[in-house]
């Protein structure tokens, strides 16, 4: 602990945000990074505490709390405060293989268990994070690493987000020859076509998937495994394959009107906008449009909240988000203590968006969408929504049970309307083409990351269900260990 009273002598400061209204007006990202002298100062405030619970990654309270990782929090800001950058990259290298997209995406479960926040601010783990792998960049700390010794080994990744390249670096680096097999066109997953790019610049993927490619990894994009090139011939071609495939089962909504042109899932939406701005920066005209149309995203989840940044970032006329359950207090309740998840509301960056631009909040708590209304060509021109209550919870999940409340409808206009109402786990094609077995919730059946059929494992949002960008990390870190154990009968990652 470098600076003994650094979280007595500076207060808090996040990095920068450019203000809503100005922002929307663009699609880059629009937190500009302290200066080295202030980021060197926000590493002063860390305590080192005796018992780090930031990287903990422990669940507490029925929710996870800490960083998954573990990554070496007190360590990393401590190295940033005296100034010892390429050391405090190596530490934060040691367990994230992706700062830079942790450090931009990630909810920051370290900073809700900080100690420092449990009675002042937290430290800006997150920011701190994003700052040391930045400036490692700039300075060119990070270079291509080639393996020395290769083992012979091949293993073979379906898919490209976060866990399958994490899970490609590990197993590198430990000098088996892997390929990652990508149906889309481009290598990232959800970090490429999900989290829109002024959340994540997607030239920060390309980046990281120039230097694994550098390091020996082999990406093929445009091959659906199980449709394209049969899970015989990788498992005949490869030692071992993991399954990264995510959970791309979207949850629909079953209302009268579904049929109606203008009703979208939110991830064909933001595939298509993401897809036409890296292709063109919209030039092709090839993506959905809420450009002068009222819009009505259902579900108050992440995806939703991106569906309402990029809204209105095309020029929607109005926005308006069903959220199923009631608001969440300003405060931690009884009962949800430090170092727990705050059970709290969250204002997320489109909602600051909305409000800036209309005046108002776009959630519509405690309510849903109960009919599509259509016009005689058979497109959405509005919805009828009905508020819901909740006096009784489910006595297995916790979880508030909602009704309907009778008499109150009432009808909203709309010509686009969003369903962001979550993923039902992965699909099922390529759970039948390797003949493996999925659990009561559809996605992979794993133990210590194998599968039932020998030589398939799995890792990420297709093993645990849709997560987080840092979950599915640890997904891949964790499964490339079970591989190498299985391909070498030992593992040191
Ligand atoms: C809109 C949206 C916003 C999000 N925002 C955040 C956020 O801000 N912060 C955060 O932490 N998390 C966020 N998440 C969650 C996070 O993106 C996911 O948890 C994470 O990407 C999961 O990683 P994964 O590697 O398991 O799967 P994915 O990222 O889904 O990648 C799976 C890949 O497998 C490919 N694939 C599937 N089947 C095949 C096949 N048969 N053959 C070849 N390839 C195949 C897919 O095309 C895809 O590229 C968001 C999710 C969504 C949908
Ligand atoms: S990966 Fe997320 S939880 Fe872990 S230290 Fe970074 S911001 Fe915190």
């Amino acid at each position: 602990m470098g600076k003994i009273t650094g979280f007595l002598d500076y207060a808090r400061q996040n990095n920068p945000a450019q203000p809503p209204q100005d922002r929307i007006e663009h699609w880059k990202e629009f937190h500009p990074r302290l200066s080295e002298a202030d980021r060197r100062q926000q590493g002063a405030r860390c305590m080192e505490c005796g018992v780090p619970f930031c990287q903990s990654g422990i669940q507490l309270g029925g929710a996870y709390t800490g960083c998954p990782l573990h990554n070496l929090v007190p360590e990393w800001n401590d190295l940033l405060y005296t100034g010892n950058l390429p050391q405090a990259l190596e530490r934060l290298h040691k367990t994230n293989n992706f700062p830079e997209f942790t450090g931009r995406v990630c909810p920051a479960l370290c900073e809700a268990a900080c100690v420092c926040g449990l009675h002042g601010a937290p430290v800006t783990v997150k920011d701190n994070e994003l700052g040391i792998v930045e400036e490692g960049f700039a300075r060119g700390l990070i270079q291509p690493r080639i393996p020395a010794h290769r083992s012979g080994k091949r293993v073979a990744i379906v898919g490209s987000g976060p866990a399958g390249l994490a899970a490609a670096d590990q197993l590198n680096q430990r000098g088996h020859q892997v390929t990652v097999f990508e149906r889309d066109d481009r290598i990232g997953g959800l970090l490429t076509y999900g989290i829109p790019t002024m959340k994540l610049e997607k030239k920060y993927v390309q980046r990281r998937v120039e230097l694994l490619e550098q390091e020996g990894i082999t990406f093929v994009t445009g091959v659906d495994v199980g449709r394209d090139k049969s899970a015989q011939e990788l498992l005949a071609d490869y030692d071992a394959v993991l399954l990264c495939t995510g959970a791309r089962q979207a949850r629909d909504i079953q209302v009268p009107g579904r049929e109606a042109k203008g009703v979208h899932l939110a991830m064909e939406y933001l595939t298509s906008v993401g897809r036409s701005y890296l292709n063109s920066k919209f030039k092709d005209g090839d993506f959905i449009s809420a450009a002068d149309k009222d819009v009505i995203v259902v579900g108050g989840g992440d995806t939703g909240n991106d569906c309402i940044g990029v809204a209105l970032r095309q020029g929607c006329r109005s926005i308006h988000q069903m959220v199923k359950y009631p608001r969440q207090p300003d405060h931690r309740p009884a009962g949800n203590r430090w170092p727990e998840w705050p059970k709290v509301d969250r204002l997320d960056y489109s909602h600051e968006e909305a409000i800036a631009h209309f005046g108002e909040d776009p959630r519509i708590f405690a309510s849903t969408v109960k009919e599509i209304l259509m016009d005689e060509e058979g497109k959405v021109r509005g919805v009828k929504i009905v508020r819901l209550e909740g006096k009784k919870r489910d006595p297995k999940t916790g979880k508030l049970i909602m009704t309907e409340v009778a008499g109150s409808e009432e009808e909203l206009p709309c010509q686009l309307l969003l369903v962001a109402i979550g993923f039902q786990g992965p699909e099922s094609y390529v759970s039948q083409a390797f003949g493996v077995e999925v659990d009561g919730r559809t996605n992979l059946k794993t133990e210590d990351y194998a599968t039932s059929v020998p030589g398939v494992f799995a890792a990420g949002d297709a093993r645990r269900g849709q997560s987080l960008v840092v979950w599915a990390i640890e997904e891949g870190r964790s499964a490339a260990r079970a591989v190498d154990r299985y391909l070498m009968g030992y593992t040191y990652l």
